[in-house]
């Protein structure tokens, strides 16, 4: 039985926009390679509706952590579940939790865990899976000849979809891990803004051109008016002007949005690291010279405090 596990995000009860496209590929990969079934688990409730439209999706498992996990030894009632299930294959899009568990299922299923995947295919010998490497410079294919395999994509994946190969009848349940748990979460601080970065449609992104931190508003209300998450260069996170969850690049966040707007940013190769994987980019800078250009669909050459207020008021006023 070659049964798959999809593991999703979802904010609020709403399945994320990286983590629709998993389910479309999943739903895909199913069809196309004879799987049997797909068990979907994800950390929130989430309504059967919103599962039913992917084809081939069997269960939903809400995966309940009562605290940090960061042992290995609570997996356990999820190992259990799987084996029950006869899963072989697992897909997931990278976050820091994901990884932290698919680590622990890789060692104790002793099986491939394939990190920072672009593209999976199906070959007569195995499979190709497609890894980004050196800070998203180059793509490595490796062969996998095992049928059991964890798939971590990163968030700029790539897929070649058929038309949706149908409709799913979804149960629903939950597991609780944590059994055996030995650290506790002292205290929460949820991430500022609105929109998390790494699902975010547009982002307008701010450096150190900007020059002081109390000149943020402008971007806040640029990031406003386009429903858009705010990100920034590193030394702007390391001066403390803006929080560390922000800091896009090879060091930080690594982001695909459809629309990147660099404001003030050099383009520093470090920092493409984590925004290249962006369908459009608009780069906006008062050095023509700028390397952010040379990576740029549109340009403005211009100042920030000139530029800036003049695309909010021309947005305001449409
Ligand atoms: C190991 C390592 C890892 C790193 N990881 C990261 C990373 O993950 N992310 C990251 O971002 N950086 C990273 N860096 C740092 C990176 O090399 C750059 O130093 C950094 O990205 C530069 O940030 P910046 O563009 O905001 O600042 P600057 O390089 O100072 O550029 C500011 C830009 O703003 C423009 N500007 C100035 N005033 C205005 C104005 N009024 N209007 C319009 N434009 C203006 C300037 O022309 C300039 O291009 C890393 C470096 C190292 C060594």
């Amino acid at each position: 039985m070659k049964n798959l596990a999809i593991f999703i995000d979802s904010k609020n009860g709403l399945i994320t926009e990286s983590s629709k496209r998993l389910l479309d590929f999943a739903s895909n990969w199913s069809f196309q390679n004879g799987s049997e079934s797909i068990y979907v688990y994800g950390f929130e409730l989430v309504s059967s509706d919103m599962l039913s439209t992917y084809s081939s999706i069997k269960q939903y498992t809400h995966i309940k952590i009562p605290d940090l996990v960061n042992h290995s030894q609570v997996i356990t009632p999820l190992l259990e579940e799987i084996q029950q299930k006869g899963i072989s294959q697992f897909f997931y899009v990278k976050s820091l939790l994901m990884d932290t568990i698919a680590s622990s299922l890789a060692n104790k299923l002793a099986i491939p865990l394939i990190s920072n995947v672009l593209k999976v295919e199906k070959v007569s010998a195995g499979f190709h899976m497609t890894k980004s490497v050196f800070s998203g410079k180059a793509t490595l294919t490796t062969e996998i000849k095992s049928e059991s395999f964890l798939v971590a994509f990163s968030k700029s994946f790539s897929m070649e979809l058929l038309s949706n190969p149908g409709n799913s009848s979804v149960g629903q349940t939950e597991i609780t891990l944590g059994k055996d748990i030995q650290n506790k979460l002292i205290e929460n601080h949820p991430l500022t803004g609105s929109i998390p970065l790494p699902d975010a449609a547009i982002v307008v992104g701010a450096g150190r051109g900007f020059k002081d931190p109390s000149n943020w508003g402008i971007v806040e209300d640029l990031a406003k008016e386009l429903g858009a998450a705010t990100a920034c260069s590193k030394p702007v996170s390391d001066l403390n002007w803006r929080p560390h969850h922000e800091h896009v690049g090879q060091t930080g966040v690594k982001i695909a949005p459809k629309l990147y707007i660099a404001c003030g940013i050099s383009g520093a190769i470090q920092h493409l690291a984590g925004v290249n994987g962006s369908r459009k980019i608009v780069v906006i800078n008062n050095d023509s010279e700028a390397p952010f250009f040379k990576h740029a669909d549109y340009g403005i050459v211009g100042d920030v405090f000139d530029v800036l207020p003049r695309l909010l008021n021309k947005l305001k006023s449409h």
